[in-house]
């Protein structure tokens, strides 16, 4: 079996490799794609942004803004106070906020390779 130098590190590499072993470049011409790929920046409105750490694809992700556990506390205090008619002027209101923040989500970027995540307006 012979060997070639690898075009992106030098270091020997087996004639029939197509990965190097010692940098990781692809030796099967997919390398040159790779260059031609847009650079991660930042991520522009509707278009889905590439990883800063690994270039991997990123996924549409939305999160719940607040915990489910803190929005069910205030929830369920607010309607003990309501229906004990102790404090229904203060249960009102958590229950109030309990529901908007049932709502509310948080909107961010998941990369499907490492994980990472990148907020989004
Ligand atoms: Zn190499
Ligand atoms: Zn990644």
């Amino acid at each position: 079996m012979g060997t070639k130098s690898c075009p992106f590190c030098a270091e020997d590499v087996l004639e029939e490799a197509i990965k190097c072993k010692h940098c990781g470049s692809m030796l099967d011409g997919s390398a040159a794609q790779q260059n031609e790929a847009p650079v991660a920046s930042q991520p522009k409105k509707g278009k889905t942004p590439t990883c800063q750490h690994c270039d991997g694809e990123m996924a549409k992700k939305t999160k719940a803004k607040h915990s489910r556990l803190l929005v069910l506390f205030l929830g369920v205090v607010g309607i003990i106070l309501i229906v004990t008619v102790v404090a229904w002027f203060i249960g009102l209101p958590m229950v109030l906020i309990a529901f908007i923040m049932l709502f509310g989500t948080k909107k961010f970027w998941k990369c499907k390779n490492c994980g990472a995540v990148l907020e989004r307006a």
